[in-house]
Parts: structure tokens; C-alpha cells; sequence
């Protein structure tokens, strides 16, 4: 049910206030451990400026990993982005560093 799942995605981003972005966020185990929530999406991003975590599809993780200057891994799983803003809090991720879990 694709339509309905964007639906719910929809709802939940509309009706999320934007935090601001103040640095200093240390990722938790939780945080990236956890299975990926969202269908279609292949690693998550861990802001350090608001301490939101995201997931991205195959398309965003190589456009970040293009960013971040990394060949990005034939497998993106025990791998996870950090970025110092996101698309949450600044509106598009910035500095995003490629970590190993
Ligand atoms: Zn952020």
C-alpha cells in the first residue's frame, strides 16, 4: 500500500516542528542500530546539529557520499552518515561524513 504509507510519511513530517540546529548531538547506539523503518531506504543520517536521524534511499546515500568525497560501499548496512545539518533543520544535509557503525 504505497499510497497509504506516504500518507502517514506525509502527516508525520507535516506535522513536525523544525528543531533548531545547535550542534553538539552525539549519535546513540538506538539511533542507528535499530532495522531502517522506512521502505525504500538503505542507511540513515545522523545530524549532529539538531539530533535528528533520517533515512536515506539509494539515490541520497551516494549523493551524499558524492559530497562526502567516499566511494560509497557495495553494502550500505554497518554504515551510517553524519551530517552537521540536515534536511529537518537546515533544509539540506551539510558536511556529511560517512561512519562505520
Ligand atoms: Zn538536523
Amino acid at each position: 500500500m504505497p499510497h497509504k504509507k506516504l500518507k502517514i510519511k506525509q502527516d508525520v513530517l507535516g506535522k513536525m516542528v523544525k528543531p533548531k540546529t545547535t550542534g553538539g548531538f552525539v549519535v546513540t547506539p538506538d539511533q542507528i542500530n535499530n532495522p531502517l523503518f522506512y521502505e525504500g531506504t538503505v542507511i540513515r543520517c545522523f545530524c549532529v546539529g539538531c539530533g535528528y536521524s533520517t533515512e536515506l534511499s539509494d539515490g541520497g546515500a551516494k549523493k551524499l557520499a558524492k559530497i562526502a568525497t567516499v566511494k560509497h560501499p557495495i553494502n550500505w548496512n554497518s554504515y551510517y552518515f553524519e551530517t552537521k545539518g540536515c534536511i529537518v533543520c537546515s533544509g539540506a544535509y551539510q558536511d556529511p561524513v560517512l561512519k562505520k557503525i
